[in-house]
Order: C-alpha cells, then sequence, then structure tokens
C-alpha cells in the first residue's frame, strides 16, 4: 500500500487524527490531485459535527478546497494532463443528464455527491477527483491564493449573483467570515454598496478597508433597526453567511420591500418564516448553494485579476483541531489556509 498523510474524522463530534491511509485509487473518468494547498470552510466543521439531515460519510477526510497538480489521469480522461493546476470544489461530481445539469445547474441535481462529505476530500497529501468537475487554476494565482476561492469565494460570489441586484443597490453581508469577507470584495466589484455585520473591531477595521460603507456589530446594535436608521429603508438584499439563527433573523428583517434575502449560511436550527411580512412586503427568499464550474472559473478571473484579495492565514493540519476550535469561537478573520508544502 503506498501510503499518505490525512487528517481524519472517525466519527461525529470527535478530533481529528493525522493518519497514514492508503493513497486513493482512481477509476477511468478520475484524476489523482497531489494536494498542494487546502482551505478550512466552516462547513467542514458541520459535517464532523453531522449538523445536517443529510450526514456525510464516516470515516470522512473533510475538505472541499483542495487544490494541487494532477499526478495520474484516468484512460477516459482527455481534457486534462498531468501536471494541471486545478481545485477540486465542494461539487465532487452531478450525473450529467438530468434536467438541472443540462441546463447547467449541476449543483441542483439530485445525485450530485460532495468533496470531503459523500467522498474523501482535500485535508490530505492526495486527492481523487471527478475530472470533469474540476476546475483549473488561473497562472497568476498562487495555490494558497487559490484554495479559499474554490469555496468561500465561489458561494460568496454565487450569491450576489442571485441576489436580484444591480449596481448602485444595497446588500448587506451578514456574517463577515471566511465567506463574507470575499462577499464584500465581490459586492464592491460589482458595483453595489455595502452594510457588513458582523461583531469586533478586527471585523469592523476590515470590513471598511475592503469597501463596506457601514460596519454594523451585531451584538451592540439590531442591523434591523440600524440600516433603516443608516439608509432611510432596508437593503435590496441580505446575503446571509452566518452560522447563527439570530443572524437569518435579523438579515430577514433587513431587507426593503421587493427585496431578497440570500440564504448561504447552514446553522443547524430554523427560522420560522413570517407569512404576512413576506407577502406584503413581497418579499423573496433565496438559497444558494455553492456555484456551478462556470460560476467558478468567473470568481476566479476576478482574484486573477486582482480585484478579490483573500485574508489568509496559513496553519499546519496537525493544527486542525484547535483551528476547528478558534473557527468556532469566531476567533478567526478571512480564511485558513493549511499550506501543504511549507
Ligand atoms: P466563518 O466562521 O468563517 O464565518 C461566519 C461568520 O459569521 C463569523 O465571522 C461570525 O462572527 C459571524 N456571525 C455569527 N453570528 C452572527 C450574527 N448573528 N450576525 C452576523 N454575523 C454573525 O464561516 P464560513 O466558512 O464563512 O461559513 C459560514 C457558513 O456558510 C457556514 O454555516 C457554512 O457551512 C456555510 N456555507 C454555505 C455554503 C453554501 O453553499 N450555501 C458554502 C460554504 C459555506
Ligand atoms: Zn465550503
Ligand atoms: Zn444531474
Amino acid at each position: 500500500m503506498k501510503a499518505m498523510k490525512a487528517a481524519v474524522a472517525h466519527a461525529f463530534n470527535t478530533p481529528l487524527t493525522i493518519d497514514d491511509v492508503a493513497i486513493p485509487t482512481i477509476n477511468d473518468n478520475e484524476i489523482l490531485v497531489h494536494i498542494k494547498a487546502s482551505g478550512v470552510c466552516h462547513t467542514d466543521i458541520h459535517a464532523c459535527h453531522g449538523d445536517w439531515p443529510v450526514k456525510p460519510k464516516m470515516p470522512l477526510i473533510p475538505g472541499h478546497e483542495g487544490v494541487g497538480v494532477i499526478v495520474e489521469l484516468g484512460a477516459n480522461v482527455t481534457h486534462l494532463k498531468k501536471g494541471d493546476r486545478v481545485g477540486i470544489p465542494f461539487l465532487y461530481t452531478a450525473c450529467g443528464h438530468c434536467d438541472y445539469c443540462l441546463e447547467g445547474k449541476e449543483t441542483l441535481c439530485p445525485d450530485c455527491q460532495y468533496t470531503g462529505y459523500h467522498m474523501d476530500g482535500g485535508y490530505a497529501d492526495y486527492c481523487r477527483a471527478d475530472a470533469n468537475y474540476v476546475v483549473k487554476i488561473p497562472g497568476a494565482l498562487s495555490f494558497v491564493e487559490a484554495a479559499p476561492l474554490f469555496c468561500a469565494g465561489l458561494t460568496s460570489y454565487k450569491a450576489l449573483k442571485v441576489s436580484r441586484t444591480k449596481p448602485g443597490d444595497w446588500v448587506s453581508i451578514v456574517g463577515v467570515g471566511g465567506l463574507g469577507h470575499l462577499a464584500i470584495q465581490y459586492a464592491i466589484s460589482m458595483g453595489l454598496n455595502v452594510v457588513a455585520v458582523d461583531t469586533g473591531e478586527e471585523r469592523r477595521a476590515q470590513s471598511l478597508k475592503l469597501g463596506a460603507t457601514y460596519f454594523i456589530d451585531f451584538k451592540k446594535e439590531k442591523p434591523e433597526d440600524e440600516i433603516p436608521a443608516l439608509l432611510g429603508t432596508g437593503v435590496h438584499s441580505a446575503i446571509c453567511t452566518a452560522v447563527s439563527k439570530a443572524g437569518f433573523e435579523s438579515a430577514y428583517a433587513s431587507v426593503r420591500r421587493g427585496g431578497t434575502l440570500v440564504l448561504v449560511g447552514l446553522p443547524p436550527d430554523d427560522i420560522p418564516v413570517p407569512i404576512f411580512d413576506t407577502v406584503i412586503n413581497g418579499i423573496t427568499l433565496v438559497g444558494s448553494i455553492v456555484g456551478t464550474r462556470r460560476d467558478l472559473e468567473e470568481c476566479l478571473e476576478f482574484a486573477a485579476q486582482g480585484k478579490i484579495k483573500t485574508d489568509i492565514h496559513i496553519r499546519k493540519r496537525e493544527d486542525i483541531n484547535q483551528i476547528f476550535d478558534d473557527l468556532e469561537k469566531g476567533k478567526i478573520t478571512g480564511r485558513i489556509v493549511m499550506d501543504f508544502e511549507s
């Protein structure tokens, strides 16, 4: 057996261990990627906790921001070559022939599978991937720079695309974490005005530096009161990435008549949707799940052109349990990337 190192979750709510495991074997439609860097998404914590109705495999190698170099190609793979730099996003695979896949909405495919969830992911030296669902990394981006874009960048970008906003509109970015601090930058690049909502001086400074017009500290002020005080009315759209039921309730109440709440964060608990207010105010609720390969190419291009820059903190894979703990406690600004080359 050829072995590699990986961070492995063996059961829900137990610490991960760094194990020697077999290097994955690939089928004819897959590739093997030598992982160079891997971002840490809050979703990885939800997976390891079994937070959601659909459970991941166990044991599990988490991670869906793994990027690296192709070292092996399945017999049917002709559009990629060894040495190509690619990332393996959350959407590991989809069926390719259902209504959604045919319409270019592969994230809605009922038969889709998720990386670092149904399939082992990027917290490993090597990761297998469906050749048709990886995306190439633009030459202008290093592995470390590219990693967080494969989920945090993609998801933020897509959420804004479905927010039914246009340049000049106001959006609130609720939750300025890994996703949110990139959402601010994509929003600014799209010509939107931003109200950022999170807590603490560090996130305030970061949000304003990234171009938000206002920052509201949800621990000190109620965004649903403060936003109308600042804008005269609610936002055209609220993008909620907060891992918090209260954050979603407040985001809902911050949207103006005719506006849109985009649900992105995935706290385990639900919010009751007020029927009367939603009807009378003509509110649209949109669920947004990662993004397609095309969205990913677009989102990477923004970064390749220097319009988006992730606030990256490099940590070691051996520290993964501490990283999870820090992320859960809100101690991390920007995104943690584990750099396997350093
Ligand atoms: P993160 O921990 O980096 O960021 C979450 C942020 O929310 C933190 O900055 C925290 O301080 C803030 N927050 C908490 N309560 C808040 C409140 N009441 N109001 C405003 N902000 C609040 O996490 P992340 O990696 O950015 O992921 C965020 C969420 O998005 C997770 O639940 C994750 O699973 C989910 N996610 C969804 C998709 C998708 O496709 N929909 C993709 C990736 C991640
Ligand atoms: Zn993610
Ligand atoms: Zn399909």
